[in-house]
């Protein structure tokens, strides 16, 4: 072969190389881009939240648009990031955040539409570019859900609950009350026993706390998917209650007893203990009082979403037979130890006087949702009655029920006893509402069942 052929040769190969590198880089993989926000439905605003990974980090373009027929509005450009915030989570990958108000961007209007996410990577020195293009179909809404108020006199006493019967549409939005800052949500009416009711239908069982103000706004309110809100007013009144103030004495005996007790059942009570000297009763003990009831509460408003959406009770509450009341609710209690007041807490239940060992009765008729030793509770019980009332049983010796178990009214759900924070036998009964305490002594009077829930229910039939 000639030095020429060679030479031509060489080229010829160096040529078909570089086509193939050009095509080879033309097939190359884009970006990888993952769609966390929105996932569905988009209101007048709404959050772009996306991410954007790449081999070696380098990106040459990151768009994203909002396409309905022939508009196309543009939400996003890494050219333009506006006030986007975008964000280098790793060395490949960013993510990019941002809101977007469609009153700004006009063009859109309610029903189906496409978010197109697109990113380009360069390859081959930046001679090709390989790109991705993410499509997410959504639907756009803007109308807000309606409610209207349907029962009327909604009479809170405080620290009680009251029950509201009302409408809401369309039927995939999340409704209820919101008093202040506390929500409760609310159910379809037919699971009220409502008969009738369509399923535009609710009703919602909510408290004013004994520790809200008494003119706590109330409305009832909805939420749809895409963030769309309404509220509505109803009329209210709230009746103020007079809240005991007591004191405990606490001595050494009862702490020895109590203290190590709990801690031996209690991983919580154990990691709270920690570091605090064995001789130091006084903090171990404050601990329990204070911190462990703190994370019990907390228990207790998780377990309060495993209610029922209907009411599993009938008639009023039943309260331990014979007992003699020897707290009442919300006590504001001082804890002294050697005359010295050590801590203050409010005690949200009924401690009802009991002997040893006596029979523990469901109060009414509902599902056991727990079944355990519980901290500052010891051994206890909740039982679910349905739309977010649940009824608890502490300081019990033994349980004779499992989670899961239906109870009717009068069955033993255990024997009483003084396990957790007690100082002596006896039944602490607890009414929680949406897993917020509130006075039993509603829920055990036939007259303010009858005329807060029964009557309510009867006129919303009658429809
Ligand atoms: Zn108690």
């Amino acid at each position: 072969m000639s030095l020429f052929s060679k030479v031509l040769l060489v080229v010829v190969l160096a040529a078909f190389s570089v086509v193939g590198a050009y095509r080879w880089a033309g097939r190359a993989l884009g970006p990888t881009v993952e769609v966390n926000n929105p996932e569905r439905y988009v209101g007048r605003t709404s959050v772009l939240d996306f991410s954007v990974e790449t081999p070696g980090g380098t990106i040459a373009g990151v768009e994203a648009v909002l396409e309905q027929g022939d508009t196309r509005i543009s939400l996003f450009s890494l050219a333009a990031p506006r006030e986007a915030r975008v964000e280098q989570e790793t060395h490949e990958r960013i993510r990019i955040v941002q809101t977007f108000d469609l009153n700004d961007l006009p063009g859109a209007t309610e029903g189906p539409a496409r978010l197109i996410v697109t990113a380009v990577r360069p390859v081959l020195y930046g001679l090709r570019q390989a790109s991705t293009s993410r499509t997410h179909s959504l639907e756009l809404r803007f109308e807000p859900p309606r409610l209207t108020v349907l029962s009327t006199q909604h009479y809170v006493n405080h620290g009680g609950a009251e029950m509201i019967v009302y409408r809401v549409t369309p039927n995939d939005v999340e409704s209820g009350v919101i008093v202040d800052n506390q929500i409760y949500p609310g159910f379809p009416a037919e699971g009220a026993g409502i008969t009738g009711a369509d399923e535009a239908m609710h009703v919602a069982f909510f408290a004013l706390l004994h520790d809200q103000e008494l003119d706590a706004p109330m409305q009832v309110f909805a939420r749809d998917p895409a963030g769309n809100e309404a509220r509505a007013d109803f009329s209210h009144r709230t009746f103020p209650k007079v809240f005991r103030r007591r004191q405990i004495t606490v001595g050494n005996n009862f702490i020895q007893r109590v203290v190590p007790a709990i801690a031996e059942q209690s991983d919580a009570a154990r990691v709270l203990l920690e570091g605090i000297p064995k001789d130091d009763l006084v903090t171990q003990y404050v601990r329990i009082n204070a911190d462990l009831r703190q994370e019990n509460a907390i228990y207790l408003l998780a377990l309060a979403k495993q209610t029922q959406p209907r009411l599993l009770w009938q008639g009023s509450f039943r309260q331990l037979g014979n007992s003699q009341v020897e707290s009442s609710f919300a006590d504001h209690r001082t804890y002294l130890y050697n005359g010295q007041a050590i801590d203050q807490q409010v005690h949200l239940g009924f401690d009802l006087a009991a002997t040893a060992n006596v029979a523990i009765l469901a109060s009414n008729h509902g599902v056991v949702v727990h079944a355990d030793f519980l901290g500052i509770y010891g051994n206890c019980v909740v039982i679910d009655h349905g739309m977010g009332l649940q009824s608890l049983y502490a300081h019990l010796s033994s349980i004779g029920v499992q989670v899961g178990d239906a109870v009717q009214q009068g069955q033993e759900i255990g024997r009483s006893g003084r396990t957790g924070l007690a100082g002596g036998d006896h039944l602490h009964f607890t009414t929680l509402l949406h897993g917020h305490p509130v006075t039993p002594i509603e829920w055990w009077d036939p007259h303010w069942i009858g005329d807060r829930i029964t009557r309510k229910i009867a006129r919303a039939s009658a429809r």
